[in-house]
């Protein structure tokens, strides 16, 4: 008998996890065989369900074969586990997205790479033995498997809580927590299962469920989320150790045991997805494989499992003592991977693009999307050539036939003319998205334009630079219709690392130049507390260590340090050649300001930040240095 039985029965597909002795636990074939059944399946009309079970009473599945990971990851070869991750994450996201109903049998453990496979689906079943856990931090991982989703979507902080101590869930909590939806008594599971065979009818599950056994966990909720409030893993330490209660110790002790750079990556993983907007399994996924495709190297996740199952010595010597997390050591972790980043999609049909701007920005932007597998026609008045891209001799001409037509250009008086020249040549139902940095009125005047002619405009201009334009991590803020952006949604994947659609067009431009007032502003203040910390006789060194990990921390501190020599490299340690040049600073702080008067809203910092820069690139050499450089200026200055 194989690991894994695949078989189409009655109505339903059936998949056995058939390795019991393992406790069935997941191995890369298993993964690879479960996602090839549920694409066969897919279309097939005698599958009117699937129905996902396991051999023996112990386990449905404990976790995912990481022994092949040590293996492979403690010989350099960190490959084959990012592989597998993106595989199985691959298999997890299909499972919660499948188009028809997915039932699971979940009986003893359930943990890691089994909720993965057994807690996505539409009808989620738990009997009486079904010990549901995420313990990943035991091994230096994060909750995966979109299990970070999950743990997000926990009531309370019960979430900050199972990730972080690896609990494990009776019936009762997994239903209360949301891992599972229906209790089904072990005795009846026979039945339900050849009566879910005999009809395809899912509803069935939800006919033979009763009620759930009570959940300790919703007992202790208003307990549990006292005590896990906290924003970091220190705070979380502070209230445990402060409650005297048998939680708060069961706790401190669970967290004593698992690897403090793991939870404190989880805490600020589930943090971050419960406020997102629009949670998805794939966004969790996303963030989820950011670091399990750095934990080999940059992490403790092999001498996690070294000390679990290799050694069995139960001694892990973690990176970090549990109470010394630095918060950078955290967002290296979660920092977005850019072209690495995980890639779900399906193969994308090849669309026909034109590309008008190819400078700095848009040269590798239009580069990237030829990469990709897309037509792309370009035009540039500087007439360059961009590899992949098919030359064109005019704005028109790039944009004739186009599905998108996508302009980065200097400025909005140049968009709207080349607006006015391409609008008439684009093919009815074209999009027209433009990614520069322009006023909000001139991108609200395109979007007009477009929308008499029959067309749909987003503005969507980027943060990120050359490097996330030629990485493909740029950040885009969209503003236009909903289904503008779903059509422009698998360029920006390809383009960038995130698109947030911010509303109605022009909204793109406002957020961009809300960003970018923020960003002056704080660049100044860094750079100004540099210099006043230089006088009183404080190191930078010293000064990143504590600003970065304080309350005055910020982007510019913590990784765009404007100090050459500290922190992360940046500019400063390239003589502040940009990055980004001051001019387009000034540039956005501009255009903010022209906002800020047209709206009638009071920009005191916004205003003094555009006056300073428009002495630095004017009259103080800031021209062509990164906008950092606003450090070496304030240094060589007294209080007149
Ligand atoms: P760039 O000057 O390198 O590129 C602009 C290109 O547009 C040039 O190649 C120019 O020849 C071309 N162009 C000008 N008029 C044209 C016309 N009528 N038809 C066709 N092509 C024309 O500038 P960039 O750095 O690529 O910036 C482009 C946009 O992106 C700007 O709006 C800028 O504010 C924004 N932006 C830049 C950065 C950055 O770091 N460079 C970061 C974020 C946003």
């Amino acid at each position: 008998m194989s690991d894994i039985d695949i078989r189409k029965e009655g109505r339903a597909g059936r998949i056995t996890l058939n390795r019991p002795k393992a406790l069935n636990a997941l191995t890369y074939p298993m993964c690879l065989a479960i996602e090839a059944a549920l694409e066969d399946w897919r279309e097939d009309d005698d599958v009117a369900l699937v129905l996902i079970d396991a051999s023996g009473d112990k386990a449905f599945c404990a976790g995912g074969d990481i022994a092949d990971l040590y293996q492979t990851g403690t010989s350099g070869d960190f490959d084959y586990g990012r592989r597998f991750w993106r595989d199985e994450y691959r298999l997890n996201a299909k499972l919660d997205e499948y188009g028809k109903p997915v039932v699971s049998f979940l009986q003893g453990f359930v943990m890691g790479g089994g909720v993965g496979v057994g807690c996505h689906g539409s009808h989620r079943i738990v009997g009486e033995s079904a010990q549901i856990a995420m313990p990943e931090c035991g091994i230096g991982l994060v909750p995966d498997v979109g299990g970070s989703m999950l743990l997000a979507r926990a009531p309370g902080r019960l979430g900050e809580y199972l990730g972080l101590t690896a609990a494990r869930m009776g019936p009762g909590c997994a239903i209360h927590v949301g891992f599972a939806d229906h209790f089904i008594p072990l005795e009846g599971w026979d039945a339900l299962k050849a009566q879910l065979v005999d009809t395809g009818d899912a509803a069935l599950v939800v006919q033979a469920a009763t009620d759930a056994p009570e959940s300790p966990l919703a007992a202790s909720q208003a307990e549990i989320d006292a005590l896990f409030a906290g924003e970091g893993l220190n705070d979380i330490l502070n209230l445990l150790d402060r409650s005297d209660s048998e939680i708060a110790a069961k706790a401190r002790k669970a967290l004593g045991r698992n690897s403090p750079l793991a939870m404190a990556t989880a805490l600020e993983m589930i943090h971050r997805l419960r406020i997102a907007s629009d949670l998805t399994i794939r966004k969790a996924l996303e963030l989820e494989y950011r670091v399990s495709y750095r934990v080999m190297e940059h992490g403790d996740f092999l001498e996690g499992i070294r000390a679990a199952i290799i050694d069995k010595d139960k001694s892990p010597n973690w990176r970090h003592a549990i109470d010394a997390v630095p918060a950078v050591d955290v967002s290296r972790m979660l920092a977005p991977l850019g072209k690495d980043g995980l890639d779900l999609r399906e193969k994308d049909k090849a669309m026909k693009i034109g590309f008008i701007g190819l400078g700095n920005m848009g040269g590798p932007m239009a580069a990237n999307l030829a990469k990709a597998g897309h037509q792309v026609q370009g035009f540039d008045v500087a007439g360059v050539a961009i590899e992949g891209v098919n030359a064109v001799d005019s704005a028109a001409a790039a944009a004739q036939g186009a599905e998108v037509v996508i302009t980065m250009l200097p400025n909005g008086d140049i968009l709207r003319s080349v607006a006015a020249d391409i609008i008439p040549e684009m093919s009815k139902g074209a999009v027209l998205l433009d990614c520069s940095t322009v006023d909000v009125a001139s991108a609200r005047a395109v979007a007009g334009l477009a929308d008499q002619a029959g067309l749909s405009a987003l503005d969507a201009p980027v943060s990120g630079g050359v490097g996330g334009a030629a990485g493909g991590t740029l950040t885009f803020m969209v503003g236009g219709s909903d289904t503008a952006f779903a059509t422009a949604k698998p360029l920006f994947d390809i383009m960038g690392q995130k698109a947030v659609h911010c509303g109605e067009a022009g909204n793109g431009q406002a957020a961009k130049i809300c960003n970018n007032m923020i960003l002056g502003v704080t660049m100044i203040a860094t750079c100004e507390a540099f210099a006043l910390a230089d006088k009183l006789g404080l190191s930078r060194q010293s000064m990143f260590d504590v600003v970065s990990t304080s309350s005055g921390y910020s982007w510019t501190m913590n990784a765009y340090c404007p100090a050459p020599g500290v922190g992360p490299q940046s500019p400063a340690d390239n003589d502040y050649t940009p990055g980004f040049a001051a001019e387009l600073m000034l540039k956005d702080l501009r255009l903010s300001q022209q906002a800020a008067e047209a709206a009638d809203a009071d920009t005191p910092m916004g205003e003094a930040a555009m006056a300073l820069y428009t002495q630095f690139v004017e009259n103080e050499g800031g021209l062509g240095r990164d906008f950092s450089a606003m450090l070496p200026r304030f240094e060589k200055r007294g209080r007149d």
